[in-house]
């Protein structure tokens, strides 16, 4: 399904088995699924028990770097750490020595892996078998992804050579945004670039489906309204969500585009590209450093990409790299309320928007004038509605869970939720 999530669906998996790709056979209890996320930041993974259309959480955790190094993060379902060991694992089997932890840690190897492919560009609307060809042509679309495109299919890759039977499913990011109209999505460049496939995409859907899917079960009247949908954290975009589907959202062509980021500078002046080239000498090479790896809250504080770091500063541009970011989100909110034509609901996900009473403050004091008003003890609980009861705007805050999106898609794809 395209761009939209229904409660029931989030929770029910239908049983979908596609022709073309392999079936694993189906035992009264079988294997779990490993999802895996692997991120600008951090690789995330989770591992789930498919069954009678259920999805149950068994494992999950992160490999995350700190001043020490690498280290990897276990979890249980219940999210109680379970272990935090030194990981040093790298180059291209890292997602070998990392499938080879968690078959070790569950006694017993998984059925499937799932993947969070960043772009599906034209081609890819839902999920799909990893193969050759489907590799390839996805490969082709890594300039509109440097940082990340590469990077999630050289471990599929890894999979496929070391494990050259374990059924893979990639999952993308690009695919909740594809029921837009063509004038959301539309470039003002000559259409011969549109034919080849330069367009407005989106990202972060896989996130966006489950704030969705949450959103559905936790507040249906809202989930049926006028939803912005703020998912800031390393990267940061904001989707607009009418009835559950996507309509608009902040990134574009590439996950370079729209809200400040850690690292990328989001929306720019396209003239500004050209005089970075032409009178700062960059080339593709360091268009793409400054622009994806040196910007955003890193490159106007001087100091670091990271919110936490920034907000415990108190260094005047720290400061101003966060009101650029708080700004530039509220613009922004703005922008998709146009959109959508009024707004009914705000929800605040990821790294900062889970974790932030500020940020979600600032953000929504600048935008008070379109109703939205933020119950203060609410706001730092973080749970439930954040908004006091009858105001204009309901403001949330849900955990995304885009592990879990990855091993539904990658479950009911093979026929495994039976
Ligand atoms: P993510 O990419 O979703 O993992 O989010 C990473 C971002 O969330 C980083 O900028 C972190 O500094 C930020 N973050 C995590 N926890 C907090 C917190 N308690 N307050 C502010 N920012 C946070």
């Amino acid at each position: 399904m395209v761009g939209s999530v229904r409660g029931e669906d989030w929770l029910r998996q239908d049983v979908n088995s596609t022709p073309g790709v392999r079936q694993p056979e189906v035992n009264a209890r079988m294997p779990p699924v490993l999802a895996l996320n692997v991120g600008s930041s951090t690789v995330k993974f989770g591992v789930f028990e498919a069954a009678r259309g259920h999805l149950a959480p068994v494992l999950r955790g992160r490999i995350e770097s700190n001043g020490a190094g690498r280290r990897l993060v276990s979890q249980d379902a219940a999210g109680g750490v379970l272990s935090e060991t030194p990981w040093v694992a790298g180059g291209d089997d890292a997602t070998s020595d990392l499938l080879r932890w968690v078959e070790a840690r569950l006694a017993g190897p998984v059925a499937a892996v799932g993947h969070r492919v960043v772009h599906g560009g034209p081609d890819f609307s839902q999920a799909v078998a990893a193969s050759e060809p489907v590799l390839e042509s996805l490969e082709a679309l890594a300039p509109l992804a440097p940082l990340h495109q590469q990077q999630g299919l050289a471990g599929v890759r890894a999979l496929r050579k070391a494990c050259p039977d374990l059924p893979q499913v990639l999952t993308f990011d690009t695919a909740f945004h594809g029921g837009h109209e063509p004038v959301a999505d539309r470039l003002g460049l000559p259409r011969l670039w549109e034919a080849r496939g330069l367009r407005r995409y989106g990202f972060h859907g896989l996130s966006y489906e489950s704030v969705a899917g949450q959103l559905a079960m936790l507040d249906p009247s809202m989930a049926e309204g006028r939803v912005v949908a703020a998912h800031l954290g390393s990267g940061a975009s904001l989707c607009a969500l009418r009835n559950g589907r996507s309509i608009d959202t902040t990134m574009g062509a590439t996950p370079l585009d729209g809200l400040v980021m850690g690292t990328r500078c989001g929306s720019l002046d396209p003239g500004v590209v050209l005089y970075l080239q032409q009178a700062g000498g960059l080339d593709a090479a360091g268009l793409v450093d400054l622009l994806y790896r040196r910007s955003g809250l890193l490159g106007v504080s001087g100091l670091s990409g990271d919110m936490r770091v920034l907000l415990e500063s108190d260094s005047p541009a720290a400061r101003e790299a966060v009101d650029l970011f708080v700004y530039r989100a509220a613009r922004e909110v703005a922008a998709l309320a146009g959109s959508l034509e009024g707004l009914d609901g705000l929800v605040f996900t990821a790294g900062i928007g889970e974790n932030s009473p500020r940020i979600r403050a600032e953000t929504c004091a600048r935008l008070a004038w379109l109703g939205v008003e933020l119950d203060p003890a609410a706001n730092r609980r973080g749970s439930g509605r954040l908004s006091p009861v009858g105001a204009p705007v309901t403001v949330r805050m849900i955990r995304t869970d885009e592990e879990r999106v990855i091993a539904r898609h990658t479950s009911r794809l093979l026929g495994l939720d039976r």
